[in-house]
């Protein structure tokens, strides 16, 4: 094989990390990884190491190749052909580090299966902002061909290396666009979730486009979310388990006791899926973003909303039915965003919660004022996470250190900074 072979890991601040090879080493790399270091994953997003950091100068890993992650981006106008592979984090001897965020994924998946024989299936929904277009309205014809061909290249490359394209649609902020895949393994819909952005950040760059997916470019704008679609699947009969038409917002006991494991660690949980300076600027009401701590019928200002099913065209309600939590967003880590969620949800199969209140769909904004509220700040969201106990017990120690240090070293370097700036300064990194 000619070119470069990358093998990379997703960080912290939800960047792609890693180091490549010459393609004649494809085989050997895929057997015997590549050299990584521990206290790379305290870089933060805007390059330098978190001071202080649990890991140091000192400490080897392998960055061991998962095959059936890679993908070829294939040689267009000079640029070469790359071949990227996502990798474990391991110990040089091959075992799983315990700070790796792709183990933890994997590990709240097994145990999801074992303690409860459930699985998911799960979609990584993106929005992202393509800087310097002429301004077109909102979902309009008119915005689709405005970045075209870049469109169209970008659905059928994630055709081609198998990532499932499912919409390709013109958003509704300003220059705004989403791209969304089809439902597949949870651990695959994290890897592809990782894929997808570099990819459409390759080919921006190769067709002369500056994408973003910072969760916000202007404080009075509309934010890039990441929405995350979760279904359960019985691993025995593979059934779909999260439909009872009898019960509130459709919603099975199962499925209920999931939601109500999210809602009840999700004040924490948010230090997890939006850690950037600029994420809970993003997080606030009336931005169809996530509008306090509840789960509703097809409401978008929901922190978990049961999304509408069809039955157009042959389609059946208990495939469709899913969850999904709006408040991630490009800035975390997809693994970890999986990984904490699942983790959530178990708890709430297994535990006391009490079932949650399934606000139906025509609840006033009167109403909701009783609804628990996100964290205001980045920095409360992280005071939460090092206060919960049971989200604490789901990670290495060295994990949440790191992660705390990481968000607030990030923190203080937009320190001071005005919105509009420190809007600038993320957009500038994703
Ligand atoms: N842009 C919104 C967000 O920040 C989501 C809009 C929507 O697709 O419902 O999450
Ligand atoms: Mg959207």
């Amino acid at each position: 094989m000619t070119g470069t072979v990358f093998v990379a890991t997703c960080d912290l601040a939800g960047l792609t990390r890693g180091r490549s090879v010459p393609g004649a080493e494809h085989d050997a790399v895929l057997r015997r990884g590549v050299g990584w270091v521990p206290a790379d994953l305290a870089l933060t997003c805007f390059g330098g190491i978190a001071e202080d950091n649990v890991f140091g100068s000192t400490g080897d890993l392998r960055l061991m190749p998962d095959r059936a992650t890679g993908v070829v981006i294939p040689e267009s106008d000079g640029h070469p052909a790359v071949r990227l592979y996502l990798a474990d984090q391991t110990l040089p001897d091959g075992t799983p580090w315990h700070c790796d965020p792709r183990t933890v994924a994997r590990s709240a998946l097994a145990e999801l299966r074992e303690r409860v024989g459930l699985e998911v299936v799960a979609s990584f929904e993106h929005e992202f902002t393509v800087a310097g277009l002429e301004p077109t309205a909102p979902f309009s014809f008119a915005r689709h061909r405005a970045v075209e061909p870049f469109g169209t290249e970008l659905v059928e490359l994630l055709g081609e290396v198998g990532l499932a394209p499912e919409t390709w649609l013109p958003e509704y902020g300003e220059n705004q666009f989403e791209i969304t895949l089809e439902p597949c393994d949870g651990l695959v819909a994290a890897d592809r979730a990782v894929l997808l952005k570099e990819l459409v950040r390759d080919l921006a760059r190769r067709r002369g486009h500056r994408v973003s997916f910072a969760p916000l470019l202007d404080p009075e704008g509309s934010g890039n979310g990441v929405h995350l679609h979760l279904s359960l699947r019985d691993v025995s009969t593979g059934r779909p388990v999260l439909l009872d038409e009898t019960r509130p917002g459709r919603l099975s006991e199962v499925g209920a006791r999931f939601a109500a494991g999210i809602l009840a660690h999700a004040r924490a949980l948010t230090a997890i899926t939006a850690p950037s300076p600029t994420s809970f600027l993003r997080l606030t009401p009336h931005r169809w973003s996530v509008g306090g701590v509840f789960l509703a019928e097809r409401n978008r200002e929901a922190l978990l909303r049961i999304c509408p099913t069809s039955t157009v065209g042959g389609g059946r309600a208990d495939q469709q039915l899913n969850l999904e939590y709006r408040a991630a967003d490009a800035t975390a880590n997809p693994w970890l965003v999986l990984g904490s969620l699942v983790r959530a949800g178990l708890d709430g199969i297994l535990g006391e919660t009490d079932e949650p209140m399934v606000w139906p769909e025509d609840t006033t904004e009167a109403q909701l004022a009783e609804v628990l509220p996100l964290p205001a700040t980045l920095a409360e969201a992280l005071g939460e996470l090092e206060r919960d106990e049971t989200v604490l017990g789901w990670f290495h120690p060295d994990l949440v250190r790191t992660h705390l240090d990481v968000t607030r070293a990030q923190l203080a370097v937009v320190e001071g900074l005005t919105a509009e700036q420190i809007c600038r300064r993320v957009a500038d990194v994703y």
